[in-house]
């Protein structure tokens, strides 16, 4: 197990670094392509906030899929990538003029446009350039998803999306407008969702949405399921390959599409996640009260999703074969919630061990402070 790292080079290096197994993604994609084209009329899109590293993004791009982006510098990002134009999707609930204006110009395929006022704006600013622009409406479904509460976006509480008794409305005034050409219905419940039953509940209520569109003689183009799709975080030696066979047959199966129709998904941490891991150093061993504790030089800062949502990451010690004993693993941060595992077994650990935070490709170094500022190039520093 421990022979998937080049540890001899791993020792040279300076710690804590991502380190990305382009194998693992490779094989990835290629299983997302086997599996997704058994369906002719079936579009994946890559959602970039997973993971925008250029080089992950050029390997991805490579793969055929298209780009789903929810912030100006990820539009950015993935046509400097090379992902073509008209494979590009915008969603998000607070896109800037700027960002409008980008994408407009760089002539994506579709807006994901989530309120009124941000139809308004799009049709307007699409109107200064003499442009029409395509919009897909994202409807918050209010369904919901076995998933950990900071992650579930399809419920009515949630800031996502076009509430269902407005969508009539919404579509009645996209009509009207004449720079934006209504083309589709965008949804996206969630992430991290291992429970196939989440997304037959979704795929139930776009045939309700659909037959209450049919009775207004409306077909739409495009039907956008998002992604959400989640990853074995336990074991991602024995499962790094999420079951995209069953995911894609769920669709196939429950989903009422009609003959003309394309369905459009859109996966971020299935793609990317275990692919990835944080190699750190131990600094130091500390006997606590009642415990060990294993200081890392990687915190918070590095991986937040532990300290931001509780979110499990197996850890593993990759230089040690000693006897297994049980610490709490924290990074060198100055805050308590600093701690990427409480009671974790792991090979003895002494200062200068190696150790691997696992499935960590996916909402791991797109978080870093540094990477959000370079893919928003906003001027967030003011000074008197
Ligand atoms: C985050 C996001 C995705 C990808 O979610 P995963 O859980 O990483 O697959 C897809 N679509 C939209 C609109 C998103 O915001």
């Amino acid at each position: 197990m421990k022979g998937i790292f080049p540890i001899e080079k791993f020792r040279e290096l300076q710690t804590p670094f991502y380190y990305y197994d382009t194998k693992v993604l490779r094989d990835t994609l290629a299983c997302i392509n086997k599996e997704s084209q058994r369906y002719p009329n079936f579009h994946v899109h890559y959602a970039v906030k997973a993971n925008a590293n250029p080089k992950v993004l050029t390997i991805i791009r490579e793969s055929g899929m298209g780009a789903d982006c929810v912030s100006g510098g990820e539009v950015r990002a993935a046509i400097k990538s090379g992902f073509p134009a008209d494979k590009v999707v915008f969603a998000g609930v607070g896109k800037s003029d700027w960002e409008i204006n980008l994408a407009l110009d760089y002539g994506i395929f579709c807006f994901n446009v989530e309120s009124v006022p941000e139809l308004e704006v799009i049709n307007e600013l699409a109107a200064a350039k003499g442009k029409v622009a395509h919009v897909a409406f994202r409807i918050n479904p209010n369904v919901g998803a076995h998933t950990h509460a900071n992650i579930t976006t399809g419920l009515a509480e949630n800031k996502f999306g076009i509430s269902m008794q407005d969508m009539d409305h919404v579509i009645d005034l996209a009509l009207e407008l004449k720079n934006v050409k209504f083309i589709g219905l965008h949804f996206h419940i969630g992430s991290q969702i291992l429970d196939m039953s989440d997304f037959v509940a979704l795929c139930n209520r776009i045939n309700e949405l659909q037959e209450r569109l049919y009775a207004r003689r409306i077909i739409v183009e495009h039907i956008n399921v998002g992604g959400g799709l989640g990853i074995d975080y336990s074991h991602p030696n024995r499962q790094p390959i999420p079951d995209f066979r069953h995911y894609f047959e769920t669709y196939a199966e429950h989903l009422k599409l009609r003959p003309s129709q394309t369905l459009h998904f859109e996966l971020g941490r299935a793609v990317v996640g275990q692919c990835g891991s944080l190699i750190t150093r131990a600094l130091y061993v500390k006997q606590g009260t009642n415990k060990k504790f294993a200081i890392l030089d990687a915190g918070m800062t590095d991986l937040i999703r532990p300290a931001l949502y509780q979110a499990f990451h197996k850890i593993e010690n990759i230089t040690s074969d000693e006897a297994v004993e049980a610490y709490d693993v924290v990074g060198p941060i100055c805050e308590s919630s600093d701690v990427f595992g409480k009671a974790i077994d792991l090979n003895q650990v002494k200062r200068g061990d190696l150790l691997a935070l696992r499935s960590a490709g996916a909402y791991g170094e797109i978080m870093l402070l540094a990477t959000i500022a370079a893919n928003c190039p906003k001027d967030i520093l003011r000074m008197n």
